[in-house]
């Protein structure tokens, strides 16, 4: 196949990132192939740092050359030579596999100088993160691998023009690349036979919280949160009920029992607000309070934020003060405005995707349970017992 026809075929194929964006992969591929540069990176993102979601490290370390397969195919199509991982630092044994596996790759004659005695050449490197949850934003990550402190960069330009030190670079989540050998093997009417036409292929879950059965699992994209929790979850551990789930790691959206039914794909998703995100999915059931919730994610959010914007860096620290006051039942119902004034300023003036996400849990827990909050402000009662207000205790 011709560089052209590859991007083709990946286009057909109808594979969106998986990393969070459900970009179109063969139109970011096609950005690349266009852009002009004396040379060109494949950046695989691996720094895989999203609360609950442990999808990329289980691939790299179960299969480490489809992720180097697929790297050499993208190097082929948009005309790049040399290739970065960038793995999450905690990751040692995927690390170690990554290595080992390039230096198979090589003896074999599959990457590295005139791979199988063609003029295509592509190198791989691994690069080792530092355990910043910013560096998996893609300009970040860039920023790190050139030498320097972690902050993502304003855009544009994009990294597919303007990227790792200066050159049009690719960068494409590691489920994303793990599709890539199976596509250009099977071809793009294969793939397209499985999941939604919206969606095709497959998407890997991990599934964590009050279900019998958590880990990981890779399903067909369009099942449902309700299936997934009985099929491959074994039911809520204990009998217990459905409370809300949250889709997507930390920065994903916060959806009730209503929602249940709604096939897991890129546009069904969107078309309900609602954000796919990561593929972790946080299973909570009745005793789980969404003041402590929406408390706990924001103190990772305003652990996290590189301080670069100020709406991000002082929205997360704010919100967080306010959401501590509210779980001591010294909150007020006008905390609950500012909250979404926040929630909303992040959002729209942030500078990236931490803090223009960062808000999403926040605002879905003041849409689906409102009067749960409310109790915590005019009652100073936790219905579940788990904030620091108390619960109220009954005398029989
Ligand atoms: Fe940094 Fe937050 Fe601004 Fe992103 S939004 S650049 S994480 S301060």
């Amino acid at each position: 196949m011709t560089p052209a026809q590859v991007i083709e075929e990946i286009t057909r194929s109808g594979l969106r990132g998986r990393g969070g964006a459900g970009f179109p992969t063969g139109l970011k591929w096609s950005f690349v192939s266009k852009a002009q540069g004396d040379k060109k990176y494949v950046v695989c993102n691996a720094d895989e740092s999203e609360p609950g979601t442990f999808k990329d490290r289980v691939i790299i370390e179960g299969d480490p050359h489809s992720i180097l397969e697929a790297m050499t195919i993208a190097g082929y199509a948009v005309g790049a030579s040399e290739g970065y991982v960038y793995v999450r630092g905690e990751y040692l044994l995927a690390q170690n596999r990554l290595l080992q596996a390039i230096r198979q790759a090589e003896e074999m004659g599959m990457l590295g100088d005139h791979i199988f005695g063609t003029n295509f050449s592509f190198h791989i490197h691994i690069h080792s993160g530092a355990g910043a949850y910013i560096c998996g934003e893609e300009t970040a990550l860039i920023e790190s691998i050139e030498g320097k402190r972690g902050e993502p960069r304003s855009r544009p330009p994009y990294p597919t023009t303007h990227g790792l030190w200066g050159k049009p670079t690719l960068v494409n989540n590691v489920e994303t690349l793990a599709n890539i050998p199976a596509i250009i093997r099977n071809g793009a009417a294969w793939y397209r036979s499985i999941g939604t036409p919206s969606s095709p292929g497959t998407k890997v879950y991990t599934i964590l919280g009050h279900v019998n059965t958590t880990g990981l699992i890779e399903v067909p994209m369009g099942i449902t949160l309700r299936e997934v929790i009985a099929i491959y979850g074994k039911g809520m551990k204990n009998g217990s009920a459905f409370k809300l789930a949250q889709t997507g790691g930390s920065s994903g959206s916060v959806i009730p029992a209503s929602l249940q039914d709604t096939p897991m794909d890129f546009d069904a998703y969107a078309k309900a607000g609602v954000s796919l995100g990561s593929g972790a999915l946080l299973i909570c059931n009745e005793d789980t309070c969404v003041v402590d919730l929406a408390k706990v994610l924001m103190n990772f959010f305003r652990r996290e934020s590189c301080g670069k914007c100020n709406p991000c860096r002082i929205g997360t620290q704010r919100s967080y003060e306010i959401l501590d006051n509210i779980s001591r039942g010294n909150g007020t119902l006008a905390d609950l405005d500012i909250l979404l004034e926040l929630a909303d300023n992040m959002n729209q003036l942030s500078n990236c995707g931490l803090g223009q996400t960062a808000g999403t849990p926040v605002r879905d827990i003041l849409k689906y349970f409102r009067a749960e909050v409310e109790v915590h402000i005019r009652l100073k009662v936790c219905p579940t017992g788990v904030c620091p207000v108390g619960k109220l205790v009954s005398v029989g």
